[in-house]
């Protein structure tokens, strides 16, 4: 009997355990996310790309069933934050949220731990976000052409605060300073968080950062506005011109995000992933916060998988020349 029993077993063990295997696998898919899924943030807490996170993530454990946790992992632009993500296990519980930054990185960085375009899986595209030229509260010119006069006049006397290089507050500043054939004295902090601080607290001069971080403080009258970067103006600020019509022609910054997995993902994930993401693009909650903050929805063809890797691609192609040609670089 205990011989027959085993050898009836020791047939049937492969076959059994092939059997679970599959059946575990396809229940393990099925199953996912079954524990809190951690979002990277490039950024310090509470700047521009955090908030957009922030409230993204709590619209997508509506669909997903389980809390996404925000991880704030700042430095080098943003570059460690990537590094980590692709790095990361290919499971589906490590994401990223990133900007322009992941397209510009490649030209802006000599050795950059990773590839933008080859070490991830794209989840899709979320919001389009205007900037705001801001001055200090106290800076002398009051709009945009005593701004560009004051500008050229006194250079590297300004100071010039960033979220740091490869962040688009410093793609902002490298635009404007080109544009006014002026040189500032360039200060990199963490994030906008910090960046905007240190402009509230007069430590620095000029800032150029999303609305969703800028328009409480514009509004309540703690910075200076002198323009928005889009070549249109915009619904949250309809009176403040663009700084095309202030005089610097044809210039445009406009942030972008999108969401990445590293490589291997299982592509299940990535559809679960996706839609929670397109679902969330429709939540109420979240279009009216986006709204508020000046943040634009992308259009459907952009919320994908493809369309994210395939813009990421066109805006790689794009800044690669015009940041060699600037030639500003970190090794
Ligand atoms: N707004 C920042 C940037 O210029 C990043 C951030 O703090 O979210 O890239």
């Amino acid at each position: 009997m205990p011989t027959l029993l085993a050898r009836a077993s020791g047939r049937a063990i492969p076959f059994m355990l092939a059997l679970g295997l599959a059946a575990g696998g396809a229940s393990a898919q099925n199953a996912y996310p079954s524990r809190a899924i951690s979002l990277v943030v490039p950024f310090a807490a509470g700047g521009p790309t955090d908030v957009v996170a922030r409230s993204l993530g709590a619209a997508m454990s509506k669909t997903l069933g389980q809390s996404i946790v925000v991880e704030n992992r700042t430095g080098a632009g943003g570059t460690l934050a990537s590094a980590h993500v692709a790095r990361a296990a290919p499971d589906g519980y490590t994401l990223l949220i990133h900007h322009n930054g992941m397209a510009t990185a490649p030209a802006l960085y000599r050795k950059l731990p990773f590839n933008p375009l080859t070490d991830f899986a794209y989840a899709g595209q979320v919001a389009d976000v205007p900037m705001t030229l801001l001055g200090r509260k106290d800076l002398p010119p009051g709009d945009m052409a005593s701004f560009i006069k004051y500008a050229r006049d006194n250079g590297n006397k300004i100071n010039l605060a960033n979220a740091g290089l490869g962040a688009v507050s410093q793609l902002c500043g490298m635009l404007l300073q080109e544009s006014l054939g002026a040189q500032f004295t360039t200060v990199p902090y963490a994030g906008t968080a910090p960046a905007l601080t240190a402009l509230l607290g007069g430590q620095v001069d000029v800032l150029c950062d999303q609305t969703t971080q800028t328009i409480p403080h514009i509004k309540s009258g703690r910075v200076k506005l002198y323009g928005v970067t889009t070549l249109a103006r915009i619904h949250a600020l309809p009176d403040t011109p663009t700084l095309q019509e202030g005089g610097l022609q044809g210039f445009e910054v406009k942030v972008w995000h999108g969401v990445y997995a590293p490589k291997g993902t299982p592509p299940e994930a990535i559809e679960k992933i996706n839609g929670a993401l397109r679902a969330a693009l429709k939540d109420p909650a979240f279009t009216q916060k986006m709204a508020e903050l000046g943040a634009e929805i992308v259009p459907d063809a952009r919320q994908t998988p493809a369309g994210l890797q395939s813009w990421l691609q066109a805006e790689v192609d794009k800044w690669g020349p015009i940041i060699r040609k600037a030639g500003v670089y970190a090794d």
